[in-house]
Parts: structure tokens; C-alpha cells; sequence
């Protein structure tokens, strides 16, 4: 019997790669359910080729498919069918986090690309593990590198946390030279293929920040254990460093094929002889520099709300958000993504009960503050 796997954003960087990988692993497991946004056509692609029993388009306007789901509700009523075992998330934005948590409340594996979940709802998606008996096993390169160097050790073994990051586009920019950066230019990604929401959040190093609240509640290390390190080759995923002193890095070339495929057998390991592989011998030199934290305030901005706690995180994560969007659409320039940020910060209340209420009311003030400034 094959696992049935649900791949929400099956259309967009991550939702493709698995595709391509879960091709590989037919005898393993099956698509029981798509769901795109609005790409109609690429999931009519998807469908004819997997013939998965569920498919769910959000926004359906002009498409006639009485057989698939629409509207919001599509990402929940994809997850919670006995068939799917595996949810594996990669849609972008908080969009993903109502079907994270009913994945988790209905004792599902969530294979978790949508970072944006944990950073919004971190505690209450891992109450919901608790609650609902699922699991989430991370997609992010750094989270499933910690996972792996981690092995069968916990939090109380644990030095620190040192999460890789490439650097972006910009690592050697001035912070001036960067504020008038174009899209093409932020769309640039030294190392690393993926959607254009995720692309910009590597150029402002807003992703790190994110990453860092995500590993925060993943593994449940306090920030002042969590460092961020600078590696332009993006081979050393990340590392732990243990109470004893050593550490132990995950290496692999920059590819989504192997964290996606880990998230779905964690903690087995299976053969796959499609999955890029590492030689030393043709790697380039690896090297580490610290961040330039005063060049990148977004980032400053981001591990800043994660240690404020309260609605801060999911402030901070609907600011950059909306800000990225008016970017992308030429609305901003890319030095106004940080000065957005650091205004939704400064304007919406973050303290007070946390419920999914409070939560999105909170994400609703920060987009509309962005909203405000242009
Ligand atoms: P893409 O933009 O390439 O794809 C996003 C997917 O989500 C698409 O299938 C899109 O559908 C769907 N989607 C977008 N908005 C909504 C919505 N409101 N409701 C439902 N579905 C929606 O993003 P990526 O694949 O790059 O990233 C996905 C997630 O994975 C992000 O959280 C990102 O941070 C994370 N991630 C990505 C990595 C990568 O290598 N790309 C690496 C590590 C993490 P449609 O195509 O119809 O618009
Ligand atoms: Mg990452």
C-alpha cells in the first residue's frame, strides 16, 4: 500500500520539485490531492498526468471543472480525507496556515515548505500536534539540515543552532546601493531556483528571520542560541553545535529535491538515484562571513519581533508580505520593504490574547498600514 500525499501549491517551485521527485518514489507513494491558486492550467496538467482523487483551484473564475474544489476552503477539505497521510505544504504566504493546522488537528504528517505558518502561528501549530496527534517535518533546507544533524538528540543537548544563509544577491552591496535595487536585480538569486515572494526574502534577508522563528519553534531553542552565518556556496545547510563542543553540519547541493524527500520518509531514508549528489572533489572552496546585520534590517526587524513574541511575528511576517507584493509590482522600492516593515511594527499593537482571531486581526492592521504608504 503506497502513502497518499496532498501537495498544496502543487504548482508553484516546490509543488513542481515534488512532483518530479514523488516520480520517482511510486512505490511509495501516491498524489491523492492538488491544489493551486489560480494556474488553471498547469493543474489540469498535473491532474491528467497523477489523476489524484482530489483537485482544489482558489480562485476558479472562468474555469469549468464542476469536479474540482474552489474557493479558500479547497486547501482544508484537500487535507483532512483518510486518504492523504502526507500533507505536504508549499503554498506561499499565510494563505497556508488554516490547512497546516487542520492537517495537524486531524493527526496528519505535515511536510511543511509554508515557513509563514510557523512564523505566524508557531505556538498554536504545535499545540495543534499535541491536540490532534500530527507532526511537522520541515521542507526548508536549513530546518531539515538541523533535523538531520540533530539525529536522536533534543534541545536540552544542544549548544546552538547555526543557520546557513547564502547571502542573496546583495551580500556585498552597500545599504544605499541596495535601497534603488530593481526587481530583476533582487529576482537574481545566487544559488538558489524558487518562487518570486521567497526570492525577494533572500535579497532583504527577511527569510532568515523567518527562519529563525520557524527553527525557534521546530526545535524549541531560545533565540540567543539560534545564529545566523553567512555561506555564499549554500552547501553547508546548517549546523548544531552540541553542549560538548562539536558540531555537525547536513551538506548537499543546492537542491529542494532531497529536504522535500526527507520530509516525506523522515526518519527512514530511501535510495533515490535522481537526487543531485555532493562530490568534494569538484565542490568550490566553502567559506563563512558574518552578516551584515546593519545593511540588512529586515532581518534585524524579523529576529527582533520573534523575541517580542506575542502577535509581533505575525506582524512582521504580513508587513513583509504586503511590501514584497507592492515591490514586485513596482509600487515600492526595494529599500522600502524594511521601512514598511519597521512602520506595521511600530503602529499595530502586538500584545494580548493569542488566538487565530487576534492573529489575523493583526496581519489585517499591517497590511493595511503598507497599504497606507504608497
Ligand atoms: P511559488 O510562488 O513558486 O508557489 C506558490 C504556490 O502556492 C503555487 O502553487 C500557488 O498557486 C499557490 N498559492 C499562492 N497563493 C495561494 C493562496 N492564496 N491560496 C492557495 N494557494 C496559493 O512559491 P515557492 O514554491 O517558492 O514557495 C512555497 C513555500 O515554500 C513558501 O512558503 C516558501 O517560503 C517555502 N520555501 C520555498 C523554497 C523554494 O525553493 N522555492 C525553499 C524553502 C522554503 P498558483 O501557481 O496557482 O499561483
Ligand atoms: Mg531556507
Amino acid at each position: 500500500m503506497t502513502q497518499g500525499i496532498a501537495i498544496l501549491g502543487s504548482t508553484g517551485s516546490i509543488g513542481r520539485t515534488a512532483l518530479r521527485v514523488l516520480d520517482r518514489q511510486r512505490n511509495r507513494f501516491h498524489v491523492a490531492a492538488l491544489t493551486a491558486h489560480s494556474n488553471a492550467d498547469l493543474l489540469r496538467e498535473q491532474v491528467n498526468e497523477w489523476r489524484p482523487r482530489f483537485a482544489g483551484l482558489v480562485e476558479s473564475a472562468g474555469v469549468d471543472r464542476s469536479d474540482w474544489h474552489t474557493g479558500p476552503s479547497a486547501l482544508i477539505d484537500a487535507v483532512v480525507s483518510p486518504d492523504v497521510s502526507i500533507v505536504l505544504n508549499a503554498v506561499v504566504g499565510v494563505a497556508g496556515m488554516d490547512a497546516t493546522l487542520a492537517a495537524l488537528h486531524a493527526g496528519k504528517r505535515v511536510a511543511l515548505a509554508n515557513k509563514e505558518t510557523l512564523v505566524v502561528a508557531g505556538a498554536l501549530a504545535m499545540a495543534a500536534c499535541e491536540a490532534g496527534g500530527g507532526e511537522i517535518v520541515p521542507v526548508d533546507s536549513e530546518h531539515s539540515a538541523i533535523l538531520q544533524c540533530l539525529g536522536a538528540r533534543g534541545a536540552a543537548d544542544v549548544h546552538k543552532l547555526i543557520i546557513t544563509a547564502s547571502g542573496g544577491p546583495f551580500r556585498e552591496w552597500t545599504r544605499d546601493r541596495m535601497a534603488a535595487a530593481t526587481r530583476d536585480q533582487a529576482l537574481r538569486h545566487p544559488t538558489w531556483s524558487m518562487g518570486n515572494k521567497i526570492t525577494v526574502d533572500s535579497a532583504t534577508l527577511a527569510n532568515k528571520a523567518l527562519e529563525v522563528i520557524e527553527a525557534h519553534y521546530l526545535f524549541g531553542i531560545p533565540y540567543d542560541r539560534i545564529e545566523v552565518v553567512v555561506h555564499p556556496q549554500s552547501i553547508v545547510h546548517s549546523m548544531v553545535e552540541f553542549v560538548d563542543g562539536s558540531v555537525i553540519a547536513q551538506i548537499g547541493v543546492p537542491s529542494m529535491e532531497l529536504p522535500i524527500l526527507y520530509a516525506l520518509t523522515h526518519p527512514e531514508r530511501v535510495s533515490d538515484a535522481g537526487i543531485p549528489r555532493f562530490d568534494p572533489l569538484v565542490a568550490p572552496p566553502l567559506t563563512f562571513e558574518a552578516v551584515r546585520m546593519d545593511a540588512f534590517p529586515a532581518l534585524r526587524l524579523g529576529i527582533e519581533a520573534g523575541k517580542s513574541g506575542g502577535m509581533a511575528p505575525a506582524v512582521f511576517n504580513a508587513a513583509n508580505e504586503a511590501a514584497v507584493a507592492l515591490f514586485l509590482d513596482g509600487d515600492i522600492p526595494f529599500g522600502g520593504i524594511a521601512t514598511a516593515i519597521e512602520r506595521a511594527l511600530t503602529t499595530v499593537p502586538v500584545t494580548g490574547k493569542i488566538d487565530l482571531d487576534t492573529l489575523m486581526d493583526a496581519d489585517r492592521q499591517a497590511r493595511a498600514v503598507v497599504g497606507g504608504m504608497c
